[in-house]
């Protein structure tokens, strides 16, 4: 093969403009072998590329950054100038307010005399309203209404600062997205909406003020027992029972009451002792509104009157509780028929269950007794209100139908946590009341030999007051209970009883 030829271009170029001109310059033939070295090709690409993509950038040209912004603008720089001038005065009123305010728990705030709002101003102190504890950075730079650092954009008569209202407004908006989910916004945000900064803060404030009223509002639910079930707070304490043994298993409950979630369980053992094989939980609720009007029931018993004023409400309720099961203990040591306690926890009475096979027994006013028992369950009751007055030294407070249940042919007494002490000061109009309505029942189911509320009160109290009309007979009992009142007062210490050679005067001998 003929040896190559081969000329660099400006080479070939210049022979080709003057054809008469000497070549100055021919390479020199190479062989063969060094147009096919790998080499020499290298080099040769490398040349071409160098020309087409030039790799050396001058390096005394200006670059295009955020700082070498034209400075040339007068009115740029006399607001650039005067920014700089409200954040130092802004920082200065805040060290005076710092001064003045100090440590005290009242405070005066300079915020209407600040130059740059706090709002817009990043460097805000901690003092001022938290706008970032949001779980976005309003300044973030990918947030679409946002001016970049530096303050402003635009140029000469077209500057924008942060404050401009517009800018704030859109800014605003955008914001609004940081507000809990459960606030809604509506559709603003694409509407172009521009929010003023007091409508933002006014609307901000009264968001974060929902916040917490929701969640006192739930932390409210979830201390209360529910309808059909309890806190987290019994729940565990019902759980310890049965991790103990002392019950065997929960089943579900049986009563909602105004005042009480009742529960049916098996009964384990304490101590080797074994519990009734069928047990009540009575949980008192929690809720404090429901025992409101029952202050008066536990204030004036001289039992917990010392007890009673140092006290916050939830042990109050668990006082209901206990005395519950001091008043089971004591009918039970008469002999009257009602729930044996096991056990009580806090506000939790475990007490053996009126009823069988998880079946409660039913309340007098459900069940339809033969009018021969329902004779018997009259003569009972009387008996059995005779035995608390005179034997347990309480009075029911609450006695009617719903409160008495039919089992095992008798009548059994439950819900005794309201019962007092005759010598309460209004043990006796409690008294009373029991009577009208358990002779009013008696007498409406048809038990002829029912006394009416005068002649059973008189019979259970073993007190003579003989009036000619209810107001009368009222006004003697609460003159009965102004002289207890007053011998406690003089005497430093509760009359022993109500007898009616005590009282002389006040009776009228009926018999
Ligand atoms: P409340 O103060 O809410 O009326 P109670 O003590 O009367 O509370 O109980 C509510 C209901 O639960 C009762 O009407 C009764 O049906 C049932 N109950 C309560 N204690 C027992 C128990 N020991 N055995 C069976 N049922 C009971
Ligand atoms: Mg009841």
């Amino acid at each position: 093969m003929d040896q190559v030829g081969i000329t660099v271009k400006e080479e070939t170029d210049s022979v080709w403009k003057s054809p008469w001109g000497a070549p100055n310059k021919v390479m020199s033939p190479c062989s063969l072998a060094d147009v096919m070295s790998e080499q020499l090709a290298k080099q040769l690409q490398l040349d071409e590329e160098n020309v087409g993509f030039p790799s050396n950038v001058d390096v005394n040209e200006p670059l295009i950054t955020g700082d070498n912004i034209d400075t040339a603008s007068d009115l740029m720089l006399a607001q650039m100038m005067q920014m700089e001038f409200d954040r130092e005065f802004d920082t200065q009123l805040r060290r005076e307010e710092k001064k003045f305010n100090g440590e005290s728990k009242v405070s005066v705030s300079f915020e209407n005399y600040r130059m740059v709002h706090p709002y817009d101003d990043s460097d805000s102190s901690e003092g001022e309203v938290d706008w970032q504890d949001t779980c976005h950075d309003p300044y973030r730079p990918d947030k679409p209404t946002t001016t970049p650092k530096k303050g402003f954009v635009g140029k000469g008569k077209n500057i924008t600062t942060k404050h401009d209202e517009v800018v704030c407004g859109r800014k605003n908006t955008a914001r609004m997205d940081n507000f809990a989910p459960e606030v809604q916004v509506g559709d603003g945000v694409g509407m172009d909406l521009k929010l003023s900064n007091q409508v933002f803060n006014a609307l901000k404030q009264h968001c974060y003020s929902e916040q917490r009223r929701s969640a006192r509002l739930h932390e409210k639910k979830e201390h209360s027992t529910a309808e059909q079930a309890v806190d987290p707070k019994t729940r565990l304490l019902m759980y310890k029972m049965v991790n103990a043994g002392t019950l065997e298993a929960i089943n579900g409950c049986f009563s909602t009451g105004k005042e009480s979630v009742v529960f049916h369980a098996k009964g384990g053992s304490i101590e080797d002792q074994a519990v009734p094989e069928e047990c009540a939980i009575k949980v008192f609720k929690t809720t404090l509104n429901e025992f409101k009007n029952r202050d008066k029931y536990i204030k004036d018993d001289y039992r917990f009157k010392d007890r009673f004023s140092k006290l916050n409400p939830r042990k109050i309720i668990r006082m209901w509780a206990e005395k519950e099961m001091h008043n089971l203990a004591r009918m039970q040591k008469a002999g009257i028929p009602c729930p044996e306690v096991v056990i009580l926890k806090k506000h939790i009475l475990v007490m053996s269950f009126i009823g069988e096979k998880q079946v409660p027994a039913p309340k007098l006013k459900e069940i339809k007794l033969s009018s021969e028992d329902m004779k018997q369950a009259y003569y009972q009751v009387l008996h059995m209100m005779q035995q608390l007055y005179q034997e347990c030294n309480l009075v029911h407070a609450d006695l009617s139908e719903y409160n008495m249940l039919w089992h095992n042919g008798k009548v059994w007494l439950i819900d005794v946590s309201q019962s007092v002490e005759p010598t309460h000061p209004h043990g006796l109009e409690f008294l009373f009341r029991d009577c009208r309505n358990v002779s009013l029942f008696f007498q409406k189911v048809g038990v002829s030999e029912a006394m009416n509320e005068y002649e059973l009160f008189n019979a259970v109290s073993g007190l003579n007051i003989t009036a000619d009309n209810e107001g009368e007979f009222i006004a003697q009992i609460e003159a009965l209970e102004k002289m207890n009142e007053d011998h406690v007062q003089k005497r430093g210490k509760k009359a022993p009883s109500y007898h009616s050679d005590d009282w002389g005067p006040l009776m009228k001998n009926s018999g």
